[in-house]
């Protein structure tokens, strides 16, 4: 079987060749190794191989893990990819550097005194709901522009979109709305594109793509404790 290690090296040259292949990639591609739900064990060859850009999508497990894993690598980055509550921002905006999952203007706003009381200013996307599935998070497209002037107003570092196409549909026209919606609004970022579908997005310019599965194998949330 691969090692967690031998993944990494497989999803980056992936990567590489999806980049060549494609005819607008973005100016660079950024690998997030998603690693929720996988114990620091899991995460310690990752970094061991040089890699230093995670994501997380709870912020009490990222409070759990990650701590420690920084004291080790300095120079880590992690990044919130999951749904955010707003009564975690304040722990949020303390240990991500950049948060994926701003859906909503209260959220805005709660992260803004969150940013001016810790002096930090993390790196936001806006979650849209590329699909407009009732059961998922993210800004409706069609309101899409709006939260971004709003956002925008709040002196907030915004950079990117970010969405999750729907699970059973090709996921291209989705990335391809994306890209639209980030080009209108004068967003440079694009998180898009998980285990299945990255090469896809990077044909459509993502920035980031966020890969679990893929570099640490299945999640067994069976687990309780599998933050430790
Ligand atoms: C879990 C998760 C990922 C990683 O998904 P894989 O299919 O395991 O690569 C990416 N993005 C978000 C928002 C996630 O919650």
């Amino acid at each position: 079987m691969p090692s967690i290690t031998d993944n990494l090296i497989t999803i980056l040259t992936r990567m590489e060749a999806a980049r060549k292949n494609a005819v607008a990639p973005a100016p660079k591609t950024q690998l997030i190794a998603v690693s929720k739900t996988h114990p620091a064990g899991a995460i310690r060859p990752v970094l061991q191989a040089g890699h230093r850009l995670f994501g997380e999508s709870k912020v009490q497990e990222a409070l759990a893990k990650w701590p420690a894993l920084k004291a080790e690598y300095p120079d880590v980055e992690l990044h919130m990819v999951g749904h955010l509550q707003s009564n975690k921002v304040r722990e949020a905006v303390e240990i991500f550097d950049a948060i994926h999952s701003v859906d909503r203007i209260k959220l805005a706003h709660a992260l803004k005194a969150e940013c001016v009381r810790v002096g930090r200013n993390p790196v936001l996307f806006i979650q849209v709901n590329i699909g407009e599935e009732p059961q998922k998070s993210g800004v409706a497209p069609r309101d899409t522009l709006a939260l971004v002037a709003q956002v925008r107003a709040l002196g907030l570092n915004l950079q990117g979109l970010m969405c999750v196409p729907p699970a059973e549909a090709a996921p291209a026209p989705y990335f391809g709305l994306l890209k639209t919606l980030a080009d209108e609004a004068g967003l440079p970022l694009l998180s898009m594109g998980m285990s299945d579908d990255f090469a896809v997005a990077i044909a459509f310019g993502a920035t980031h793509i966020r890969v679990g599965t893929a570099i640490f194998g299945a999640r067994d949330y069976s687990k309780p404790d599998a933050a430790q």
